[in-house]
């Protein structure tokens, strides 16, 4: 006799399934370690990925720490996307604890890493590699590559997807040179809170300095805080700026002993909302330079 079960099981029902469009469950299941990624991820994987960020907008990812439903996001993802440079220093132990297999892409893979200064010779690798666009290319090839490895039948979207957003990411990279370029050079030269923006630095041509390392994870010392309070009076630096991840005291009470203005706040490691004013990479940094800009020129 033909039960119910049978008549699903039959070839007509799976060629019928086959012509639904996919479920979500179908999609490929991405995690990113952080909110930018999880942007680059989606640029790219289109409506084939299925992605989620671990530490979500407006969050500090040098100093989250992951909760139990975290390794189970883990342990259920295909792949996962993190950024490497010791960012996530809590990432190794939480895909080893999850028991997951998935492919792990390190999108800084092939940057020239940025050394911090630092008080050991050396310094620590700068993990904030996105904050140039011509890195955040790097980012996104290197996302394409592990895309089309985990997933081959989506090869030829995906490369289409990659191609359109490098050549807006080409555009941000001349957009932001162009801003850059009305800013007075002997005005290039901003505070932001921690070392965040030596890529953009390097890229850009404004110098930043900041009272607290590449990582959030150690407070500035007062003799750190003190230096810089020193420096902005000395060279008349004319704004400082404020941080989404970071708690904004620090940066209040150095405008108040410098006399020097809150020029904003820039996006330095993680979006914002939908309905923020950085929701996505490019719109982030065109906020940032568009802050920075205004700031300088007045
Ligand atoms: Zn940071």
């Amino acid at each position: 006799m033909l039960t119910r079960r049978h008549l699903f099981t039959g070839s007509g029902a799976f060629a019928a399934l086959a012509a639904l469009p996919a479920l979500a469950h179908d999609k490929l299941r991405v995690l990113a370690t952080f909110s930018i990624l999880a942007n680059f991820v989606r640029n790219v994987g289109g409506d084939r990925v299925d992605v989620a960020a671990l530490v979500g907008p407006n969050s500090d990812a040098h100093v989250y720490a992951p909760a139990p439903a975290d390794a189970r996001k883990v342990a259920d993802a295909k792949v996962v996307i993190t950024n490497g440079l010791g960012f996530e220093g809590w990432m190794n132990r939480l895909v080893r604890a999850s028991g997951s297999k998935a492919m792990i892409i390190v999108a800084t893979t092939g940057i020239s890493v940025r050394r911090a200064a630092g008080g050991h010779g050396h310094g620590d690798a700068d993990p904030h590699a996105w904050q140039s666009a011509a890195n955040a290319s790097v980012y996104v090839a290197n996302i394409r590559d592990g895309l089309v490895t985990a997933d081959p039948a989506g090869a030829d979207a995906y490369q289409a997807h990659a191609a359109a957003y490098l050549a807006r990411l080409d555009a941000l990279d001349a957009e932001v040179k162009q801003a850059v370029a009305t800013i007075p050079a002997d005005r290039r030269r901003v505070i932001s809170t921690h070392d965040a923006f030596g890529y953009f630095q390097q890229a850009y041509g404004i110098e930043f300095i900041a009272p607290q390392s590449v990582s959030t994870e150690t407070e500035p010392s007062a003799r750190d805080v003190a230096r810089i309070i020193t420096q902005i009076k000395r060279e008349k630096i004319p704004a400082v700026f404020l941080e989404n991840i970071t708690d904004p005291r620090l940066m209040q009470r150095i405008a108040q002993e410098t006399g020097a203005r809150i020029g904003g706040k820039l996006y330095s490691d993680a979006l914002t909302e939908a309905n923020g004013e950085a929701p996505t990479y490019i719109e982030m940094m065109r906020h940032n330079i568009r802050q920075i800009a205004t700031a300088l020129m007045i």
